[in-house]
């Protein structure tokens, strides 16, 4: 397939970092890239207008939903889905093939619906779940962000419960109780990515 290069696969040099909203995978995915550049991170397109310090290309693609549409429709979205209900955000695909296959390692950071878009697409991929210490610990820090009024805030917990059941799924767990250790232990799966016998 178009993951295999020449000289045969490339497993488990893309890992998807997935988990409920507010465990703070952006916080995290934001130290890996600051301290480990030889990592390359995707970068999402999505409608959602950029927040304030949010640079477009840097952060997000940040395209209009017609732009969105064409892509979706060109297949060029690895994954793609609608994020608390309002606005879609997307994997470009080509990127990500294009890394693989010059031996870089990727990460995702998606949500728990594209997770699962990858594990079809890509199962030899290895996904990782971002947990919060304690379901206080998340609320605490969806609330202290600041960045959703209190209907979004509520909404995004509602989603966020359901979430948290979707653990098992993954091969991995990582407890982001403290942003280097999480990206530590983060860092070390990518660059030594363990074995995973999964059941069918
Ligand atoms: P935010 O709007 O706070 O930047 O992101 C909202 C949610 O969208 C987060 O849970 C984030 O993981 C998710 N997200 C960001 N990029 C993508 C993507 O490319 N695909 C999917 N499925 N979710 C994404």
């Amino acid at each position: 397939d178009a993951v295999t290069p020449a000289g045969g696969p490339v497993p488990r040099r893309l890992v998807v970092l997935a988990g409920p909203t507010a465990v703070g995978k952006g916080t995290v995915a934001a130290a890996v890239r600051a301290a480990h550049p030889e990592i390359w991170i995707s970068v999402s397109a999505t409608t959602r207008a950029p927040r304030p310090g949010e640079v477009d290309g840097v952060h997000y693609h940040f395209v209009t939903p017609e732009e969105f549409d064409r892509l979706v429709d060109e297949g060029q979205m690895l994954e793609w889905a609608v994020v608390h209900g309002t606005n879609r955000y997307g994997t470009p695909r080509q990127p990500v093939v294009d890394h693989l296959n010059a031996g870089v390692p990727a990460l995702l950071e998606i949500d728990l619906q594209g997770a699962r878009q990858v594990r079809e697409a890509m199962p030899d991929a290895l996904f990782v779940f971002l947990k919060p210490p304690s379901w206080d610990e998340l609320v605490s820090r969806l609330v202290g962000r600041g960045t959703e009024d209190e209907a979004e805030r509520t909404r995004r917990l509602a989603t966020a419960e359901v979430e948290l059941a979707a653990e098992d799924e993954f091969d991995v767990t990582v407890v982001n109780a403290e942003v280097r250790q999480a990206c530590a232990e983060l860092v070390a799966l990518i660059e030594n990515p363990p074995d995973i016998v999964r059941g069918t």
